[in-house]
């Protein structure tokens, strides 16, 4: 028989894995669910499945049939795909969602931080000659790939597929501390940081090196999810939860989440 409370979780990113291991230690069954796009990802206490569900039909099915009794889609705020699915999901197989959502990065006051609508437009954004770095994933570098008057490093967790001649490929997985983005940027002559606005702390340093050393940011927005009821913490997930009747245990940190 499922389990009365049970919650899927839509992860990929260190709140999801958090939330997880919160949901578990209170107790409630809980399953996270990867995309399946790192080699090597760090896995969330509970279960854990990987790959795709096949659209928001196949997402909606398998709530059903695993007897999901909530979904919480804590996907990273750029995987608009999967959290567009999540909302049709939800309705579909009636089973009530929250997003978890980091909130954006501020940009600093007197900081050269320029907005870009997406990723064409931040390529477009680059002045001539420019030494840029890419932070932002694998999956989009090629919209840089016709900037042949750049040079460009692409700091990535695993390579792209291919990137052009004369790139530098950086792969890590972070958070990364201050100094080390500090001497990343030297290193290279970085003129432009090209960033998504992925929010939360882990991220922030480069910006806060990019602020520091008059490396221009282009920051691509983050695209429009669906409406759905959002909170920006763990501690607005296990609200939403006791609201909905599933017994957690508050903990001091997650209240203050
Ligand atoms: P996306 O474009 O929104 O999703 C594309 C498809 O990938 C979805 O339709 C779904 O396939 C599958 N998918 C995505 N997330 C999934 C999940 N958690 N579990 C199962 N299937 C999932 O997503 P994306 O931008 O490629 O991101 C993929 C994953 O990486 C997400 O879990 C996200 O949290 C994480 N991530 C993304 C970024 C980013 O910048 N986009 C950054 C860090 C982490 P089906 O339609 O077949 O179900």
């Amino acid at each position: 028989m499922a389990h009365p409370q049970s919650i899927l979780i839509l992860g990929g990113t260190s709140e999801a894995r958090a939330l997880a291991g919160r949901l578990v230690a209170s107790g409630l069954d809980v399953t996270s669910s990867l995309a399946g796009r790192t080699s090597a990802p760090v896995l969330p206490e509970g279960r854990v499945r990987i790959g795709g569900f096949g659209g928001i039909e196949g997402l909606a099915a398998y709530l059903t049939t695993g007897g999901f009794s909530h979904l919480v889609d804590a996907t990273h705020p750029y995987a608009a795909q999967i959290s567009a699915n999540a909302v049709g999901a939800s309705a579909i197989a009636k089973i009530p969602m929250i997003r978890l959502e980091r909130p954006a990065w501020e940009r600093p006051e007197g900081a050269d931080w320029i907005a870009a609508d997406d990723m064409a437009a931040a390529a477009g954004a680059l002045p001539r000659g420019a030494n840029v770095l890419l932070t932002i994933g694998r999956q989009e570098v090629s919209a840089f790939f016709g900037r042949t008057d750049c040079r460009f490093v692409a700091r990535v967790i695993d390579p792209p597929d291919r990137v052009p001649d004369g790139w530098t490929l950086v792969t890590g997985r972070g958070p990364f501390a201050l100094e080390d983005e500090m001497s990343l940027l030297e290193r290279h002559a970085i003129t432009h940081l090209v960033s998504k606005n992925s929010g939360g702390e882990q991220g922030r340093a480069k910006l806060d090196a990019a602020c520091g050393s008059g490396v221009q940011v282009i920051m691509v927005e983050r695209p429009m999810p669906p409406p759905a009821r959002t909170t920006t913490t763990i501690a607005g997930v296990l609200d939403w939860l006791a609201e909905e009747g599933c017994k957690c245990r508050r903990s001091r940190a997650a209240r203050g989440a």
